[in-house]
């Protein structure tokens, strides 16, 4: 299996396809474009009913084993996902709970650090330890995390061979335990950073560390943000167990996903064109709404970021986006390069008609106010019992926009955080302190070790240059 631009053939010249763990490794292709695969790898009605009832662990290692090809055994690939899902304390790995006749909730927030951003991180890391043992390499992850993409990829990285991991962090702007699971890990390739600023400070600081070829290629630089395609081929898998679960692939099945960076909602169009049959899905954001507007009114405007009760989603561009918007132009790299380099000059894109119509064949937008994601909680809370951290509410909010649970197709919204994990926002709401699970013990005394830095782009590259002896 090859990997190709969304930008393809936009710089003048087509940008040369590579391999998977070429892929796995890279950020950005060079013409500034995001991977996909040359073709969309599928399976048969007959193979998508035999992963009913199947470990979460092997339907994981067939996916994934698509998106390989024969850049990998499959010996190495089950094992990679045994080994990757063994670290969620759930047996089903993601297990699904009915709410409401019809409706469920997707729990995908079983792993290590009780968020879904687990279920890619954990696989991911075995995969650059393969594919950087392969290559004889030693990589420099450094990534800027607004709470859980940094715990995620401590949890998951830390202790490895070959690679090291920094993550910055907004000082004093990410919750206790979010900073706990980060900031507790005592392995030797670890740093993390409280930077003295925002998180879009952070991410300025890592951009322009990937900007400076000189000190990119010193620490050999590498990134795990959310447009890894790896990490997307792995959440794919859980719209497929969730999907057999409810009936697929003889009937078809509904999701609604709480986005930001619309990379676990492409994995659900990643599924769909596996050959998963998806009626809809509906992408739910809070106010932070780029996304929402782009799908019901055909305008992608970048608006201003505003803090909310579900921070891991208070994001004004959806990187992952420009890996819809290529398909839904039918694979045209030269007017996907076009729209998105206008776009980081204007801040918008106006949808072409045919491409919008595209896009909402599966996919229609929601986007979900503050009192409505609290009233959410406590309205689910009231009628069920369950505490839902505010990103799941909005996921649940959005669905309930659409009426989709009084047809005869089941809704699953993805539950993409533990309550544990935002426990302000769940007691404003519920009145009600969520416990935090087994995964989370012990954290409140093991001790924390992290470094300050100014908001200096220099300041970090020389902390990260101390640190890797380069
Ligand atoms: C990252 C995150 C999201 C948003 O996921 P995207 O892939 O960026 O759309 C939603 N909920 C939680 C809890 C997250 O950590």
């Amino acid at each position: 299996m090859r990997y190709i631009s969304t930008r393809s053939g936009s710089a003048g010249a087509q940008t040369p396809a590579i391999g998977f763990l070429d892929a796995v490794l890279a950020g950005l292709a060079p013409d500034g474009g995001l991977y996909v695969p040359e073709q969309w790898p599928s399976f048969t009605r007959e193979e998508i009913a035999a992963f009913a009832g199947r470990p979460y662990a092997e339907v994981a290692a067939a996916v994934i084993g698509k998106f390989a090809g024969d850049a990998l055994d499959r010996d190495d690939v089950a094992r990679m996902c045994a080994e990757a899902y063994a670290t969620f304390t759930h047996p089903a790995v993601t297990p699904l709970r009915e709410l409401h006749p019809n409706l469920w909730l997707l729990e995908l927030f079983h792993g290590p650090t009780l968020a879904f951003k687990d279920v890619a991180m954990q696989l991911l890391a075995r995969l650059y330890e393969k594919a950087l043992a392969a290559q004889r390499r030693t990589m420099t992850i450094v990534c800027a995390t607004s709470g859980d993409t940094g715990g995620a990829a401590v949890e998951a990285f830390r202790g490895r061979a070959n690679v090291r991991i920094v993550a910055l962090f907004p000082d004093g702007r990410i919750s206790e335990v979010q900073r706990r699971f980060m900031t507790t890990a005592a392995d030797a390739n670890v740093r993390t950073v409280a930077v003295q600023g925002s998180f879009d400070d952070c991410q300025a600081m890592v951009k322009s560390m990937f900007l400076d070829d000189q000190f990119r290629r010193a620490v050999d630089l590498s990134g795990v943000n959310s447009i890894n395609w790896a990490r997307i081929a792995a959440q794919a898998v859980y719209y497929f167990t969730a999907g057999v679960a409810l009936g697929a692939p003889h009937r078809p099945v509904s999701f609604a996903v709480p986005t930001g960076n619309f990379g676990d909602a492409f994995a659900g169009y990643v599924a769909h064109k596996m050959g998963l049959p998806i009626e809809r899905i509906v992408i739910a954001t809070n106010g932070n709404d780029i996304l929402a507007r782009a799908i019901e009114d055909g305008r992608y405007a970048r608006g201003v970021v505003m803090a909310t009760q579900s921070p891991a989603m208070d994001i004004q561009i959806a990187s992952n986006f420009e890996r819809l918007y290529f398909e839904a132009v039918r694979r045209d790299g030269v007017e996907t390069g076009r729209a998105f380099r206008a776009f980081a000059e204007t801040g918008s894109i106006e949808i072409p008609p045919a491409a919008l119509a595209s896009m909402r064949e599966l996919f229609r937008g929601a986007s979900v106010d503050e009192h409505d994601t609290a009233r959410t909680i406590l309205a689910t809370f009231n009628e069920t019992g369950e505490l839902i951290d505010p990103h799941t509410a909005v996921g649940l909010a959005g669905a309930q926009r659409f009426a989709l649970a009084s047809g005869a197709t089941p809704l699953v919204v993805l539950s993409t955080a533990h309550p544990a994990k935002f426990p302000e926002a769940v007691e404003a709401a519920a009145g009600v302190v969520p416990p935090l699970p087994r995964a989370g013990g012990g954290l409140a005394d093991k001790p924390e070790r992290f470094d300050r830095l100014p908001a200096d782009v220099d300041a970090a590259k020389a902390y990260v240059r101390a640190f890797v002896g380069a």
